[in-house]
């Protein structure tokens, strides 16, 4: 196990202080902060290797280009897919969701099925209403318990030779609920459709295996795993990314135009169309390099610590009620204190110098399900400590004393 002392002094931002006090970080579900290893790798690139890539005969162009394909190569790597071409850079999650949403317009019909789960984040569901608008296909719901869990007995009704394709995400950013995402799959496959994992809130906490699950897709961002934000990833089986159409035109994404006729480079390159960010994609490499040497084993249990001392501390506060209450769940604890408005206290916790979410965290839907507005949602990562849920703890006391 690591020390955190030891981790923390990796984190420049950690040691900034925020309204005259030091800073206590828990909306690390909405972003991760970045370590000096990451910020080094992309202050050298600017410095050393700032060149576009893949198209110039020049010494900078062949590294920058042989940088951002050994990223690439490190992720196929980390996440284990068969080949570095199924590793399709993006900006992000939500970029990742829309390629393969907008690649699926020409294989739906109407009649057609898709299948999204009530925990998902608004980048998952808006994507597919707007695919459905095109193809007169229809939206199902996975419906959600008390608990803040997927009730698989309903999906399995909802499945049919009507279903072709399947969004959930691993773990729902809003409650930390983890879903039964292999049950999923298999299932999904045994009717014959494809599955599009959001591993935004897994990836962190979690090394997915994608040939191992037999996901067919798979999205996360880079900003969540302490990666710089504006750049992603979307792993899809060969066999996929090939049936798909591309997503944008332009630069990069073609082998031969003429006014006639165009026709696509290959993967992954067909996917990326223009000049990506070309930093980015290296500096999630060295994001997923970081994470690997505290090791997921470590951070995992750690996590769960931080899930255990803050659920208990919390659950000490008289009138306070958690929301995602799954004993598979990561450390995001989602809770409201009785006839008090979530964004009061987020704003007396900013004065005490603690961030944290409050509102509907881009899932209303869950919001509706308990008839509440919104939460106040504090979410732990590897490099937060139980002395910063104490003066969490602390702040939500005060909080509730002067707002109620
Ligand atoms: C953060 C998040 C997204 C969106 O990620 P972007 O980087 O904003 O595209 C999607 N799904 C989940 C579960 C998330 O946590």
């Amino acid at each position: 196990m690591f020390k955190v002392e030891d981790i923390r002094k990796d984190f420049p931002i950690l040691s900034r202080k925020v309204n005259g006090k030091p800073l206590v970080y828990f909306d690390n579900a909405a972003t991760s902060q970045t370590p000096q290893q990451v910020i080094d790798v992309i202050v050298d690139y600017y410095s050393n290797y700032n060149a576009n890539i893949h198209r110039g005969v020049h010494t900078l162009s062949q590294e920058a280009t042989d940088l951002y394909e050994q990223a690439r190569q490190k992720i196929q790597t980390h996440f284990n897919a068969k080949f570095s071409h199924e590793i399709i850079f993006t900006s992000g999650t939500t970029h990742g969701i829309n390629l393969v949403a907008n690649g699926f317009s020409t294989l739906l019909k109407e009649g057609d099925e898709i299948i999204v789960s009530a925990l998902e984040h608004h980048s998952n569901i808006v994507p597919w209403q707007m695919l459905c608008e095109r193809t007169g296909a229809t939206l199902k719901v996975i419906p959600m318990n008390e608990d803040g869990e997927l009730v698989m007995t309903e999906f399995d009704k909802l499945l049919s030779k009507n279903t072709k394709l399947v969004f959930v995400n691993h773990i729902s950013n809003a409650l930390g609920t983890i879903n039964p995402i292999e049950y999923i799959i298999e299932k999904t496959h045994k009717v014959g459709a494809a599955v599009l994992i959001d591993g935004a809130q897994s990836s962190p906490h979690i090394k997915p295996d994608v040939q191992k699950l037999n996901t067919d897709f798979y999205v996360t961002s880079a900003h969540k795993i302490c990666g710089p934000t504006g750049v992603g990833m979307l792993y899809g089986k060969e066999e996929w990314l090939k049936k798909l159409p591309p997503y944008q035109g332009g630069g990069e994404m073609i082998s031969e135009v003429t006014f006639e006729k165009t026709t696509y480079a290959d993967l992954p390159h067909k996917f990326e169309a223009g000049t990506p960010n070309i930093c980015g994609g290296i500096a999630f490499g060295a994001a997923i390099d970081y994470m690997n040497t505290v090791g997921f084993e470590n951070i995992a249990a750690y996590e769960n610590e931080l899930l255990k001392y803050g659920t208990e501390k919390l659950l000490e506060i008289d009138g306070l009620k958690i929301y995602g209450t799954s004993k598979h769940k990561t450390s995001v604890i989602s809770f409201n204190l009785k006839g008090i408005h979530p964004y009061d206290v987020g704003t007396i916790l900013d004065k005490l110098g603690i961030a944290v979410r409050t509102g509907h965290h881009c899932a209303q839907p869950i919001m509706d399900f308990y008839k509440i507005p919104g939460t106040i949602r504090a979410s732990f990562s590897f490099y937060n400590t139980k002395e910063e849920i104490d003066i969490f703890i602390e702040g939500v006391k005060k909080a509730k004393m002067m707002l109620s």
